[in-house]
């Protein structure tokens, strides 16, 4: 099977080999075929499993065949040269590693694409939507800034992506994505992905769909045989040394390490630099700038240590991540998966090694259920935990949910903005002034604590 059997252009067949592509993946081979019959496209996969290039491509090909004239929204005004394709993600990396692909298959093509994402300067955005923009990435809450700027115009999409639809629903994100939907044509095509399968997002699919065509890959944690999986049992305390040993002793490079707690991230970077292993820390409370810069260290191999909360990398791809460590465990098992998920991608092989207290073997457990294995644990000579240790309960659990409640959560969108239940957003937006009046939703589930 090659790209140019799934009936590609040669211009991006071209861009796809120098990419280093030889054979699509399997969610390319039926995601393809399926985007350019041009249908709609409910798909379950997850990163890792080459399912940006899965709707990319298609898209790039459809787009450069079908002059605006001749698509389906020939009738809609003919001013300047409208936004074709939109594709939502849920974070601002996820958006900027979504266009970095557009570009790098779309080269050989006459096609241009943007990033819309908070947490940087409305002004370039502004400007940059002024000209020409074929396919627009964008995080919902920073294109609903622009929309209410009338700096953007999104009526003449015909290519709808929602990419990690169910991250973007459980970060509060359905509203503006329901008023974003408004805003398009109603004759375009909607490719839906999604990791899970919540019966909200079953709701949501129904609702947005039409006939899609229906592509579930198998779960990563179940054929993930690339990832080699590892259980080492420390006392909670001994675990920043321990990861200095793993890393010294195994001479790990690019290893990203994945803290509960926005504050954990940044407490490690500091005792790992203390111990002289370079480190930095990317989550919420990070400007853009450092957590851009933070990256591209990491993705160069400049930076031998990246910590991370759970939403902040979410999405992130670096290509063959040879090592993930969960300094703690995720309290949604989900997350588990999307941690280990960075590494062993696309065929490589990867190592996630998770450091287990006896406060989070509840924790493991659940995990072991989800992913239907048990992890091998092993004990290093030296950090040989307390077997009489009692569990304490998980910091910022609680706490953190309650304040995501009272919207103190951040989640890698503008600050504000993410922290607000839903209503509140819509209420802060229309300069109503975001009261503090609960609006009975419950916390949402899912989302890790402190990201
Ligand atoms: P994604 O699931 O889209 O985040 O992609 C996961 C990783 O697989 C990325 O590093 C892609 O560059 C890589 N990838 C995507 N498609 C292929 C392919 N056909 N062959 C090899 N690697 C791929």
């Amino acid at each position: 099977m090659s790209f140019s059997s799934l009936g590609l252009s040669d211009e991006i067949v071209r861009a796809t080999t120098e990419r280093g592509y030889t054979t699509p993946t399997p969610i390319q081979i039926q995601a393809i075929p399926a985007v350019l019959a041009g249908g709609d496209l409910l798909a379950g996969a997850q990163t890792g499993t080459g399912k940006t290039a899965g709707f990319t491509l298609p898209i790039l090909h459809l787009l450069s065949k079908n002059s605006p004239q001749n698509s389906p929204n020939r009738n809609a005004p003919i001013g300047r040269a409208p936004i074709r394709s939109l594709i939502l993600t849920p974070t601002r990396e996820l958006a900027a590693q979504v266009e970095e692909s557009v570009q790098a298959y779309g080269k050989y093509l006459k096609l241009n694409s943007m990033t819309v994402f908070g947490g940087v300067g409305m002004t370039p955005q502004v400007r940059q939507l002024r000209s020409r923009v074929d396919i627009l990435v964008a995080t919902p809450g920073r294109l609903l800034d622009h929309v209410q700027q009338g700096t953007v115009d999104l009526s003449r999409v015909e290519i709808l992506v929602l990419d990690e639809a169910d991250r973007m629903l459980d970060m509060g994100f359905i509203r503006d994505i329901r008023r974003i939907l408004a805003l398009l044509p109603k004759q375009r095509q909607n490719l839906l992905f999604s990791a899970t399968f919540s019966p909200e997002i079953k709701a949501f699919a129904s609702s947005l769909l039409n006939q899609p065509t229906l592509i579930e890959m198998e779960r990563r944690n179940v054929t993930a045989d690339t990832v080699a999986q590892k259980v080492y049992l420390v006392d909670r305390e001994r675990k920043r040394e321990l990861l200095t040993h793993l890393i010294r002793q195994h001479n790990w490079f690019q290893v990203l390490v994945f803290t509960r707690t926005k504050h954990g991230a940044d407490r490690l970077v500091k005792q790992l630099t203390e111990d002289r292993i370079p480190a930095m820390a990317i989550h919420g409370n990070k400007s853009q700038a450092a957590r851009t810069r933070a990256l591209a260290k990491f993705k160069d191999a400049s930076l031998q240590v990246l910590v991370a909360t759970d939403i902040a990398a979410r999405g992130i791809d670096i290509t063959d991540l040879p090592h993930v460590v969960n300094y703690e465990l995720p309290n949604s098992p989900e997350d588990y998966i999307h941690r280990i998920g960075r590494t062993g991608r696309a065929g490589a092989d990867g190592e996630a090694s998770s450091l287990v207290c006896v406060d989070e073997h509840q924790l493991l457990g659940a995990i072991e259920k989800l992913i239907k294995q048990q992890l091998p644990r092993e004990i290093v000579t030296g950090f040989e935990p307390d077997l009489h240790a009692k569990p304490e309960p998980i910091q910022n659990g609680r706490q953190n949910r309650q304040q995501q409640a009272r919207g103190g959560h951040s989640n890698g969108q503008s600050r504000s903005r993410s922290a607000q239940p839903s209503s509140q957003k819509t209420a802060m937006r229309k300069g109503t002034g975001g009261s503090s009046k609960p609006n009975g939703r419950p916390p949402m589930p899912r989302l890790s604590s402190g990201q």
